[in-house]
């Protein structure tokens, strides 16, 4: 089958076409409906935002169509950066800007935990239905590593001693928010 994944962030849709890549599912990317209106992540949870993509994006092309919005929620911060870590620097933040800021907010605060959440939104057959996976871990003080994306080089894994940009794409794939979640979505997929 084919499945539209509604992100235009590369670093996830890398992660999603290579945890997918021994099922049958056809994955196609934004890019193929360059078209398409952008969807405004305007609710006020990761669930609200991943169903209002999947919906409008699946509405639009008629496709089965999974969308994901996930985040960093870090404890001494009250649950921010949250579903705003995308732009937590700014609407036009990049990685880089993201991490700096996060680190200033850090500055001076023993207590370290975060979560990395994702929730992932399936449109398949007029039905929607979502999926949430979660990984727990460590604010750092500087960043480690140049793999992966967006908070990885700050946020460590305490049980690897390593953050998400050190780890390596297999080891983060089988236990980050999104490898949960997704596996959650094969499964369902599977099932059907
Ligand atoms: P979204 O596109 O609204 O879901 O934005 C999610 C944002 O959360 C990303 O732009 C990153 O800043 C952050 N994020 C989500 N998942 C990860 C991850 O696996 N590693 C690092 N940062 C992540």
């Amino acid at each position: 089958m084919k499945l539209l994944v509604a992100t235009g962030n590369k670093g996830k849709l890398r992660e999603i076409r290579r945890l997918l890549q021994e099922s049958d599912i056809e994955i196609l990317g934004l890019d193929t409906f360059p078209d398409l209106p952008s969807v405004v992540e305007d609710r006020d949870s990761f669930e609200g935002n991943a169903t209002k993509k999947a919906c409008e994006i699946a509405d639009a092309t008629g496709l089965p169509c999974l969308a994901d919005d996930s985040g960093l929620v870090v404890e001494a911060l009250g649950g921010a950066p949250g579903i705003f870590s995308a732009r937590y620097a700014g609407a036009q933040a990049d990685d880089a800007a993201n991490n700096a800021k996060l680190l200033k907010a850090m500055d001076g605060k023993s207590m370290r935990n975060a979560a990395f959440v994702c929730v992932m939104a399936l449109v398949l057959q007029g039905e929607v239905k979502t999926f949430r996976g979660e990984l727990k871990g460590l604010i750092l003080e500087e960043l480690r590593g140049e793999d992966g994306f967006g908070y990885d080089p700050l946020f460590l894994v305490p049980e690897y001693g390593k953050t998400l940009a050190e780890i390596g794409i297999e080891t983060k794939n089988r236990i980050s928010h999104r490898g949960q979640a997704l596996r959650q979505v094969l499964a369902h997929l599977q099932a059907k």
